[in-house]
Formats: structure tokens, C-alpha cells, sequence
């Protein structure tokens, strides 16, 4: 079998109302019409002499034309002319064009994302099997899931959510922090007044604290019984980490913002997070994922998916992940994205299947071949227009 065409497709979707904005996040109201005005996302598709079509999707969160131009000018001549079969040898071919030129985060590593989540999408359909069996095999016959995310509301307010949560079946809640240390306080021990221990609650801080601030919100969600604080301060901090996780009982989880297995090695050997949380789209695909997994198994760390406000593609190559990974935790269910009244279509709408079906707390594991899902016509309507 033999690669014969690569083709990068950027979308994007305006986000007509975000619900909160991301107040945490350093300069978010210069920021916020730039990096969170829409939805966005490439799906790349990688076509073959044997008539298969693979499908994948670099996660995008600005300018998905430059994200396409990478895969499109730097990556299809290396991709065209291999057998998807040398997927290892692909990617690392992929990974050389830019080394020692700023190769090994960002961009780059997304683009070689959404080509690997293709190819492995061709080999699943070109042997008839779930990428889980291609992955190893399926460890669970459901994935237990936690809904994201309560976003920066009052106490009442997060209580009268977090019961509509429960109501729906969850059996944990992950909240947004990073409004100050007393507020977010004040939401986890309303949390807590409400429904004593029996809701499990996650934190994420989307990188918003300095150490100090981090290291006494630590102590006191851990006195609340908080299952783990989610990048608590910026990934540039890795010194923070390690003294973050040494002092503090909390587990702390981050890797969203990490890349490849080079920087997962740096989080693990050197005991900077307690939970790994690399996303397929921008990690390095499935082909580095696996890598990633098997280093945090030798350390013992537990391995909890991001999906983020990704589309139809990522959000299915991260089931495949979670119903395979040995060392599996918990899964990432969005039930909202940055706006409740608009959900993400280029999750929801450009597939022909319901794929992430959820039932009293789990996700039922994929089904059908390569990554099960299939493109429909109206991801057309969500092209990018020019800017210029
Ligand atoms: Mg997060």
C-alpha cells in the first residue's frame, strides 16, 4: 500500500456568544476575540493506491491556515510515496524537516498530529480492526468520564450546576478555577456543603497561578478532598511543577500543553505531575502517544486523555486511546464547549455517527473500523474564508 495524496482542510466556526470568558487566562480580554472567537480545527485526509482514505485532525487554536499550509507544503511531499504501514518511520521523517529550526512544539508537532491520526485511521480500515486493537487491545469494555466544565459562576451557581451534572448521570465534575484563591475556594466548598463526598471534583487552573498562590489553593483543595489540580501554574515553570508535586498531597495533572514524548520526558523523570494529560492532536498522534504511555507506566503515573474543544476526529482517536491505555484513569467528556447555547459543530455535525455516547457515568468504547467515523458533506460550510 502506498501513500498517493495528503490534503489539509482548515475550518472554522465564529462563537456567536462565549458563556464566561476565560478570565484566568493572563491578558484574556486582549486576547479572547483572537484565540477563542471560533471554533476551529484541519482535518486532514490521507488517500492510497488501495482506495482507503485516512482521516485526522491537528488540533488548531489559532490561524488553522498556517496549520494546513505545514501539513500541505512541509509534510505531504515527506508523507506521499510511504506505505502507512512505516507510520514510525513517517512520523520521524516528518519530525526531521524541522529539526534544530524550533521543530519540537507548536505547530509543527500538530501538523504531524493530524497525518499520524490519519494513517493510523488507513491502517484500521485496511485490516478491518478498531485502532484500540491496532493499539493493543481493548482494556475495558466502557471508559468511566468526567463532564467538563463548570466555567468561573458564583457558589449558587455551581451548585445548581454541578446537581444538573449529577442529574445526568455523572459521577465527577471538573471546575474552571483561577478567579483568586478565595473565590475558587468558595466553589469547591460549595461544592462540598451541597453534596458532601459524593461527587468526585477535579480543578483546573488552565496555568493562571504563580507557585505560591498554587501551593495554599493546593493545601486547601486537598483538605476538601479535590482529586487533582490541573496546570495549576504556566507549563514554562517546570521547576514550579517539581516543587508543586513534591509538597503538595494533591495529585497535579497537566500535559495539554506538551508535546511529543522529548517533553513528556522532562514532566515524568523528573516527577513534575502526579497525572499525564496529553491530547492525540497535538502530542504527536497515536504513534507518540503510545511512547508517551509507556514511559508513564515505568513511572507509575496514570494517564487522564485531553479532548478539549476539539472536533469529530480528535475527540474519536481519544476513545480509542482511553479504551486501550493501560494505565488509564479517567476520560475528558465536554459537555459543553465555550458556549452552552453553541455547541461545537465541528464535532457534532461533520460526522455521520453519534460517537461519544454516554450512560451513567461512563462512554461506551468505539465501535466500527480505524476510527469509526465518517466525514459528511457539510464540514464545507465551516471552510475558512480568506482573511486577506
Ligand atoms: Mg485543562
Amino acid at each position: 500500500m502506498k501513500i498517493t495524496n495528503v490534503k489539509a482542510i482548515p475550518l472554522e466556526v465564529p462563537v456567536l456568544s462565549m458563556e464566561v470568558p476565560p478570565e484566568s487566562l493572563p491578558y484574556y480580554r486582549e486576547l479572547v476575540g483572537i484565540v477563542f472567537d471560533s471554533y476551529k480545527s484541519v482535518l486532514v485526509f490521507v488517500e492510497t493506491d488501495e482506495g482507503i482514505t485516512g482521516l485526522g485532525e491537528c488540533m488548531t487554536r489559532v490561524a488553522p491556515q498556517a496549520m494546513a499550509s505545514i501539513v500541505n507544503e512541509i509534510l505531504r511531499p515527506v508523507v506521499i510515496g510511504n506505505d502507512p504501514l512505516d507510520y514510525e518511520l513517517i512520523w520521524e521523517q516528518g519530525f526531521a524537516t524541522m529539526r534544530q529550526r524550533g521543530h519540537n512544539k507548536g505547530f509543527m508537532i500538530e501538523a504531524i498530529s493530524g497525518v499520524d491520526i490519519a494513517i493510523w485511521d488507513i491502517l484500521g480500515k485496511f485490516f478491518n480492526q478498531p485502532i484500540y486493537k491496532l493499539l493493543g487491545g481493548k482494556f475495558r469494555d466502557k471508559i468511566k468520564t468526567y463532564a467538563s466544565s463548570i466555567r468561573f459562576k458564583t457558589p449558587e451557581d455551581v451548585v445548581k450546576e454541578t446537581s444538573e451534572i449529577m442529574e445526568a448521570g455523572f459521577k465527577a465534575v471538573k471546575l474552571k478555577i483561577g478567579r483568586g484563591v478565595d473565590e475558587d475556594i468558595a466553589a469547591v466548598k460549595a461544592i462540598r456543603n451541597a453534596f458532601g463526598n459524593t461527587i468526585a471534583v477535579m480543578v483546573d487552573a488552565n496555568s493562571g497561578y504563580t507557585e505560591n498562590s498554587a501551593m495554599k489553593l493546593g493545601r486547601a483543595f486537598e483538605r476538601m478532598e479535590v482529586e487533582w489540580f490541573e496546570e495549576p501554574i504556566p507549563p514554562d515553570n517546570l521547576e514550579g511543577y517539581i516543587n508543586l508535586s513534591r509538597s503538595l498531597d494533591i495529585p497535579i495533572a497537566a500535559g495539554e500543553s506538551e508535546f511529543t514524548r522529548y517533553g513528556f520526558r522532562e514532566l515524568i523523570t523528573k516527577r513534575a505531575i502526579d497525572i499525564i494529560q496529553p491530547n492525540v492532536g497535538r502530542a504527536g498522534g497515536f504513534t507518540e502517544i503510545k511512547k508517551i504511555l509507556a514511559m508513564a507506566s515505568a513511572f507509575g503515573i496514570p494517564y487522564a486523555p485531553h479532548t478539549g474543544s476539539s472536533g469529530a476526529p480528535i475527540m474519536a482517536a481519544e476513545l480509542h486511546l482511553a479504551t486501550y491505555a493501560p494505565g488509564f484513569l479517567i476520560h475528558e467528556y465536554m459537555r459543553n464547549a465555550w458556549s452552552s447555547e453553541q455547541a461545537n459543530p465541528l464535532k457534532d455535525k461533520i460526522v455521520n455517527e453519534k460517537f461519544e455516547i454516554f450512560e451513567d457515568g461512563y462512554l461506551k468504547i468505539p465501535s466500527g473500523v480505524g476510527l469509526g467515523i465518517t466525514i459528511n458533506e457539510k464540514y464545507k460550510e465551516y471552510l475558512v474564508k480568506s482573511t486577506l
